[in-house]
C-alpha cells in the first residue's frame, strides 16, 4: 500500500523566493486559470536561471521523499533561428539545512538530482504537459529546498508536488501496526511491532515489516482469539449463542455437539445436558452421551453344573461403543434374599465383561437367584459417583432373570459320618447336595482297612440304593477307610467323591451308640430330638458337632455343648444357660472397648449375699432389632454352658429390661494381641509358652465339648492381672460378620483367613482340627509377641503360600520344640494335627523341664523382623537411623542411640551386642531384636524366603 506523506506541498505555497530570470505567468488551461512559473530565454547564450522554493520542513523519519513535477517545455525547433542555444531540458537541485535561511541563495550548496527531460514537446499550436517524479534520498537535516536550474529552454514548471511514502496504521493478522514512514534505500525493510486487538493474545510479540514502496509485508507472530471468541474482519467477537470455542485459536466457533446445553454467547465449553454424560477420556468438546438402555432377551441355560447367562447388547447404547457388562446375583431362601457375595464364580468374570455370556458355577442347588445383567460405559462411573446409591433409580441398563437352580445330576457328596459303631460293625450315613427334582441316584461305597500292605489291599464294592448303610462283619478295633460316590441311573459318577477314616470299637459295645449325639444317657430322648433337628437344619454357619474322622478316636465327651440355634425361642435358651441379673447390681464405670453390638464397659457387679467382683459388661445398641438381641444373647447362652478356667466366665445376662447386658468376668489386660505388642520382648519363652498352654487347655475343653470356635486368634483371648489367659468371642453366625479380619471366600461366609485351615477356607470343614491350626497361629502370635501373622503379605498370597506347602517361620527367639509343635498344627492333612489334648500334654512337659527351651528354632532375622530390617518399606536403604529403628519397632531407643554418637547407618552396622548393651537397651528381647535385625543389614543380598514343609 502506498500513500502520500505529508510533505505533499502544492505549488502556490512553494512561493520561490529566489528568482532569477524565472517569472510567474497567469495561465488558462482548460478553462481554469492558474500560474506558472516560466522561463524562455531561448536565444540567449550561456543561461543559468534559477527557481528556488522555500524552506521544505522534514518529518524526522522521513528521509526519504519524492518530487513529482508538472511543466512543459516548447519545442526549439519552434523558435526560427534559436535553434543553437535553445535547450529542452531543465535540472532539479536540492540543499539540506537545519535552518529557514531566508532569501540568502548560494548555488554552490546546491546538489544536482536530476536532468528533467520532458515526454513530449510542446508546439506552437497543441500544448503537452509532461509529468515527471524524482526520489530525493538519504535526507537527515531537518528541512530542504528545492531548486529548477534553466540553461536556456522554454519551460512552464505548473505544479511541484512533495512527498514521502508510509506504510499506514493497520490489522494484520488480528495484531494492530501503528502508520510507519517507509524507509530509504539504506533501510528497505522497517521492521514494526504490534500489539494484539481486543481478545486476542499471542506467545510472541507480533511484527511486521515496512517496505520502501509503503507496503506492509511479512507479517511475525500470530494472534489469535481467546477461548470463547472468534476471529470476524480483524476482530475478536465473542461466540454466538449455542456455539463454543474451547481453546485459543485461529479456528472458528462451533455449534455445541450433541447433548449438550446451549449456553449464552461467548461460551468456553457446552456443559452436558441433565442426564448425559462426558467419560474421563471423552474430550470437553465432545458430545455428552446417555447411559445404555438395558441389555435384552437374557437367556439362562444350564449344562453340567454350570449356568450360562447371554444375552444382547442394549437397543441404546446412549451413543457409545466402550459398552461392558457385570453381573449381580441375589439368592433366595424362602423369603429371605441376599447378595451371593463371592460365593459363586463367574467365568471369565462378573464384572468388565465385553462379551454378552457368562458362565456361573458354584451354585447351591434348591435356590432361586436372581441375576442382574447391567450395561455399562464410560460414563456409568460418572453417574454412579454423582448420584448416591440409595438415589440412583434401579438401573435403566439393568435387566434381570430368575430362576431355581436345580443342581447337579448325579450330586456331591457332602459330608460322610458315623451312626453307630460297635466292635464288628459302623453304620455310616452320608449328606448329598439338595436336589430339587430328586432323580434315583445310586452310591457306590468303597472301603478297606486302613494299615493293610498297600501290595494287597483288598476293596470292597457296595453299589447302594439309599444314603446310609451298616457295614458289619469288621475287624474289632480297627480302623477303615471309606470312598462314597454318587452314580447318576445310567451308572456314571458324580462330580466327586470323599475318603474318611472311621473306627471299629476295642471291644463288644452295645451297638447303637450314636457317636456324634455324645453320651446322652440320660434323657436322652430329648437330646436325641435335639441333635436330629440339629442335623436336619446343619447349616454352614453352625458350629457345633464332631464331623470327621479326627474324633472317631476321641471317645464321647462327658457333656456336648447345644447349639441355642435349636430352640426354637432363643430367649429359652438364655435362661437355660445363663443368670438373669437385676440392673440394679451392675455399676458401669468405663468404657473399655467396641464390640459388634455396643460397647464394652468396666464396672461392678454386687449380688446381694455375695461379694462384688469387676466384670465386664456388654452392651447392646439402642435401636436393636429382635435378631440381633438374639444374636447378642446367644453368646451368652454359648459361654454359659462352658465352665473353665481358661474360658471366659459367663456371670449373667441383663434380658428382662429393655438394655439387654452379658456380664462376664473382668480382664484386667485385655485382648493378648495389643497386650504382648504393648510389652513386646518382656516376657521370657517360659512365660509365653505357659500362656499358650492356658489357651491350650481352653480349646481342649471346648473341643470335648464338641464346640469348633472357628475364630481362634490372638485378638479374641483375653489376659487377667495374672497372665492367665482365656478364650472368649462365642457367638454363631455373627462371629466371623464380626470379626474385621474376617474375609468373603468364594465359598460363601466371612473367614479370617490367616488364621483358617486350609480345609476350611476351601469348603467350610470347620473342625477342631481347623481349630488346632489356629492355635498353632496363636502360638506363633504369641512367640513373636502379637506381631501379625505373614505380615503385609495379602490374603490371596497366604493362600497361595499355604497351598504350595510353605508355612510361618520361626518367630526370633522360639524354642525349636514350641516352633516344632507350631509346624504340626499346620500339616495339611488335619487328621495327622495333634489334637489339644496333645498339646497340652506337650506344653505342659516343656513346661516341666525348663531345658526343652532352650534350644531355639533356626531363626531367619530377614524373615521374622520384615524385610524392613535389610531396607526401607521401599526398598531402598534406611536413610537414618530412627526410620531403621521404627521399622523394627524399637523407636523408642532413638535416643539411646543419637547420646551414643550412632547417627548413621554406617556406625550402627559396626555396632556389637556388648555395644547395643552399653548404650541401654536392657531387656533381652529388645537387645535381640536390635541385635538380629543389624545381622540382618548386613546380609543386603538375601532374599525374602519362608519356611517351606
Ligand atoms: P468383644 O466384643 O468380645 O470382641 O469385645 C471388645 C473388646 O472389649 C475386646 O477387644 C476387649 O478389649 C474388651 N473386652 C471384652 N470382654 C472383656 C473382658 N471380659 N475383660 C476385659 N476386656 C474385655
Amino acid at each position: 500500500m502506498r500513500a502520500a506523506g505529508s510533505l505533499f506541498v502544492p505549488l502556490t505555497l512553494l512561493l520561490c523566493v529566489v528568482l532569477f530570470q524565472w517569472e510567474v505567468i497567469q495561465r488558462t488551461l482548460n478553462g481554469s486559470q492558474f500560474y506558472t512559473f516560466s522561463v524562455c530565454n531561448v536565444g540567449e547564450r550561456e543561461q543559468d536561471n534559477w527557481l528556488r522554493t522555500t524552506f521544505i520542513q522534514r518529518r524526522p523519519s522521513a528521509s526519504r521523499v519524492f518530487v513529482e513535477l508538472q511543466f512543459i517545455v516548447r519545442d526549439c525547433n519552434s523558435f526560427d533561428g534559436a535553434s543553437l542555444t535553445c535547450k529542452e531540458t531543465f535540472n532539479l537541485f536540492t540543499s539540506e539545512s537545519d535552518a529557514d535561511v531566508g532569501t540568502t541563495f548560494r548555488k554552490g550548496q546546491f546538489k544536482k538530482v536530476a536532468t528533467i527531460a520532458p515526454d513530449e514537446i510542446t508546439s506552437k499550436n497543441e500544448l503537452r504537459i509532461n509529468t515527471e517524479t524524482k526520489v530525493v534520498e538519504n535526507l537527515s537535516r531537518k528541512g530542504f529546498y528545492l531548486a529548477f536550474q534553466d540553461i536556456g529552454a522554454c519551460i512552464a514548471l505548473l505544479s511541484v508536488r512533495v512527498y514521502y511514502k508510509t506504510c499506514p496504521a493497520t490489522v494484520k493478522s488480528l495484531a494492530s501496526f501503528p502508520e510507519t514512514v517507509a524507509g530509504g534505500e539504506n533501510q528497505a525493510l522497517r521492521e514494526v511491532s504490534g500489539v494484539c486487538v481486543e481478545n486476542a493474545i499471542s506467545e510472541e510479540l507480533p511484527r511486521i515489516y515496512c517496505t520502501v514502496d509503503g507496503e506492509w509485508v511479512v507479517p511475525v507472530g500470530q494472534c489469535q482469539c481467546k477461548p470463547g471468541y472468534e476471529e470476524v474482519e480483524d476482530e475478536c467477537q465473542e461466540c454466538k449463542a449455542g456455539s463454543f470455542k474451547a481453546e485459543a485459536s485461529g479456528d472458528k466457533c462451533t455449534p455445541c455437539p450433541a447433548n449438550t446445553q446451549e449456553l449464552d454467547s461467548g461460551a468456553v465449553v457446552c456443559p452436558c445436558m441433565d442426564g448425559f454424560y462426558r467419560a474421563p477420556n471423552d474430550p470437553p468438546t465432545g458430545p455428552c452421551s446417555g447411559l445404555p438402555s438395558a441389555p435384552r432377551d437374557l437367556v439362562a441355560t444350564t449344562s453340567a453344573g454350570k449356568l450360562l447367562l447371554t444375552w444382547s447388547p442394549p437397543e441404546d447404547t446412549g451413543g457409545r461403543t466402550d459398552i461392558t457388562y457385570s453381573i449381580e446375583c441375589q439368592r433366595c431362601e424362602g423369603m429371605v434374599c441376599q447378595s451371593c457375595g463371592e460365593k459363586i464364580r463367574y467365568e471369565p468374570a462378573g464384572v468388565g465383561l465385553t462379551d454378552t455370556k457368562v458362565s456361573v458355577s458354584e451354585l447351591d442347588a434348591h435356590l432361586n437367584y436372581t441375576f442382574t445383567v447391567e450395561a455399562h460405559s464410560g460414563v456409568t462411573v460418572l453417574t454412579s459417583q454423582a448420584v448416591p446409591p440409595a438415589n440412583r433409580p434401579p438401573s435403566t441398563s439393568a435387566l434381570t432373570t430368575s430362576l431355581l437352580y436345580t443342581g447337579e445330576y448325579p450330586p456331591k457328596i457332602t459330608a460322610m459320618r458315623v451312626m453307630e459303631r460297635s466292635s464288628t460293625s459302623l453304620s455310616l450315613f452320608w449328606d448329598v447336595k439338595p436336589r430339587v427334582h430328586p432323580r434315583p441316584i445310586r452310591y457306590e461305597l468303597t472301603y478297606r482297612k486302613k494299615d493293610d500292605n498297600l501290595d494287597v489291599t483288598t476293596y470292597t464294592v457296595l453299589i447302594l440304593e439309599k444314603n446310609s448303610v451298616q457295614i458289619k462283619d469288621l475287624v474289632p478295633g480297627t480302623a477303615y477307610l471309606f470312598r462314597v460316590q454318587a452314580l447318576s441311573s445310567d451308572g456314571s459318577p458324580g462330580g466327586s467323591s470323599m475318603e474318611e477314616q472311621f473306627e471299629t470299637s476295642e471291644h463288644l459295645t452295645q451297638n447303637n451308640t450314636a457317636v456324634i449325639f455324645g453320651v446322652a444317657a440320660g434323657g436322652a430322648a430329648m437330646l436325641f430330638i435335639v441333635i436330629v433337628v440339629l442335623f436336619l437344619k446343619r447349616n454352614s454357619h453352625t458350629r457345633q458337632g464332631p464331623e470327621d474322622t479326627y474324633f472317631s478316636k476321641q471317645l464321647k465327651p462327658l457333656k456336648t455343648y447345644v447349639d441355642p440355634h435349636t430352640y426354637e425361642d432363643p430367649n429359652t435358651a438364655v435362661l437355660k444357660f445363663a443368670t438373669e441379673i437385676h440392673p440394679s447390681h451392675i455399676t458401669k464405670q468405663k468404657v473399655i472397648g467396641a464390640g459388634e453390638f455396643g460397647e464394652v464397659y468396666r464396672g461392678i457387679l454386687k449380688v446381694p449375699g455375695r461379694k462384688e467382683v469387676a466384670v465386664a459388661i456388654k452392651t447392646l445398641k439402642p435401636g436393636y432389632t429382635e435378631k440381633q438381641r438374639q444374636d447378642f444373647l446367644s453368646e451368652a447362652s454359648i459361654m454359659g454352658q462352658f465352665s473353665h478356667q481358661n474360658i471366659i466366665r459367663l456371670e449373667g445376662v441383663v434380658t428382662k429390661f429393655k438394655h439387654a447386658m452379658i456380664v462376664t468376668e473382668y480382664m484386667e489386660n485385655g485382648a493378648l494381641d495389643r497386650y504382648l505388642r504393648d510389652h513386646d520382648g518382656e516376657f521370657a519363652s517360659f512365660q509365653l509358652v505357659g500362656m499358650l498352654r492356658g489357651i491350650a487347655a481352653g480349646m481342649k475343653y471346648l473341643s470335648d465339648m464338641s464346640y469348633v470356635h472357628r475364630d481362634l486368634a490372638a485378638r479374641n483371648i483375653l489376659v487377667n492381672n495374672t497372665l492367665e489367659c482365656k478364650v472368649s468371642d462365642f457367638g454363631l453366625s455373627r462371629v466371623l460378620e464380626d470379626d474385621p479380619e474376617g474375609t468373603y471366600t468364594t465359598s460363601g461366609g466371612k473367614i479370617p483367613i490367616r488364621w483358617t485351615a486350609p480345609e476350611a477356607i476351601a469348603y467350610r470343614k470347620f473342625t477342631s482340627a481347623s481349630d488346632v491350626w489356629s492355635f498353632g497361629i496363636v502360638m506363633w502370635e504369641v512367640m513373636a509377641f502379637g506381631e501379625r501373622p505373614y505380615w503385609d503379605m495379602s490374603n490371596h498370597e497366604v493362600m497361595k503360600a499355604i497351598n504350595e506347602a510353605f508355612r510361618l517361620p520361626a518367630p526370633m527367639d522360639c524354642p525349636s520344640a514350641v516352633y516344632q509343635l507350631m509346624l504340626q498344627c499346620w500339616l495339611q492333612d488335619r487328621s495327622k494335627r495333634p489334637r489339644f489334648g496333645d498339646i497340652v500334654s506337650l506344653l505342659d512337659k516343656l513346661l516341666r523341664s525348663p531345658d526343652s527351651l532352650k534350644t531355639i528354632a533356626d531363626f531367619d532375622p530377614r524373615i521374622s523382623i520384615r524385610l524392613p530390617s535389610t531396607s526401607g518399606s521401599d526398598g531402598s536403604p534406611f536413610r537414618s537411623v530412627s526410620e531403621w529403628l521404627e521399622s523394627i519397632k524399637m523407636s523408642q531407643y532413638s535416643e539411646n542411640f543419637a547420646c551414643a554418637g550412632v547417627v548413621t547407618m554406617d556406625q550402627v552396622l559396626q555396632m556389637k551386642n556388648e555395644d547395643i548393651k552399653n548404650i541401654g537397651v536392657r531387656l533381652p528381647g529388645h537387645l535381640k531384636r536390635i541385635a538380629y535385625s543389624i545381622l540382618g543389614l548386613k546380609d543386603q543380598t538375601s532374599t525374602l524366603s519362608v519356611f517351606a514343609v
